[in-house]
């Protein structure tokens, strides 16, 4: 039976590869040097689409893909619908923060009642997280390069994901409050699950038992 799995480029393939190869897919081609959106598998049947991170959630959604793997800051955007989310991979692990410049008094900023201008690629996490402070927000949606909108005045503070710290740190911004841990999770089409239950499951369990610590 026909399988397709949903891929972002970058560290999510990469630390996903060690995972494919445990339930014995191996991939043609590398997406990064390769400009194919569908890439074969040493499966006939077995195709990784390389999509957006931000679309992979979609794409299985509508079942274009039976999996897909997708982060948990992405998920909490999309919402979730139509898909199962039965496996936390543990890879492309990260924290999703709140972060101003150096010389931002955010303590003072943040009282209850008051108002913040927000910069994010991610709306949905923002506006939770400051409505369970009771903090008024303007969010101000942001495709990337978040960490320059405190810098030039566009915001008083990001929410953005921090791995290393280090691109906060090249452009003199502090990590102020730690909002989620991010890890990438496996998603599945609610109905592929079903109809597909016997291709799909030893993939699954392939998965669960090769996920990193
Ligand atoms: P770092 O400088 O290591 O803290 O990485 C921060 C930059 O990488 C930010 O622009 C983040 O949006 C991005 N980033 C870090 N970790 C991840 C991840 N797991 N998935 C997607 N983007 C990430």
């Amino acid at each position: 039976m026909k399988l397709t799995i949903a891929l972002s480029k970058g560290r999510i393939f990469e630390e996903t590869l060690p995972l494919l190869a445990a339930a014995g897919i191996v991939p043609a081609e590398d997406p990064e040097s390769s400009r194919k959106l569908v890439i074969d598998t040493n499966h006939e049947h077995v195709k990784l689409v390389i999509v957006r991170a931000s679309d992979v959630p979609t794409y299985v959604q509508y079942g274009a893909a039976d999996l897909g793997i997708a982060g948990r800051d992405v998920l909490i955007e999309h919402g979730g619908d139509g898909l199962y989310q039965p496996l936390d991979l543990n890879i492309a692990r990260c924290k999703m923060m709140v972060a101003v410049s150096n010389d931002f008094d955010y303590e003072a900023a943040v009282k209850h009642g008051a108002r913040l201008k927000i910069a994010t690629k991610y709306p949905q996490i923002a506006r939770e997280h400051f409505a369970r402070k009771g903090v008024h927000v303007d969010i101000i949606k942001l495709y990337g390069s978040m960490e320059l909108a405190p810098l030039v005045g566009l915001a008083d503070a990001i929410v953005d994901l921090v791995s290393t710290g280090n691109t906060l740190k090249a452009n003199n911004l502090l990590a102020v409050e730690h909002i989620l841990d991010i890890s990438s999770r496996l998603v599945v089409n609610q109905a592929a699950l079903k109809l597909k239950y016997s291709t799909i499951q030893p993939v699954l369990d392939a998965f669960a038992s090769a996920v990193p610590a």
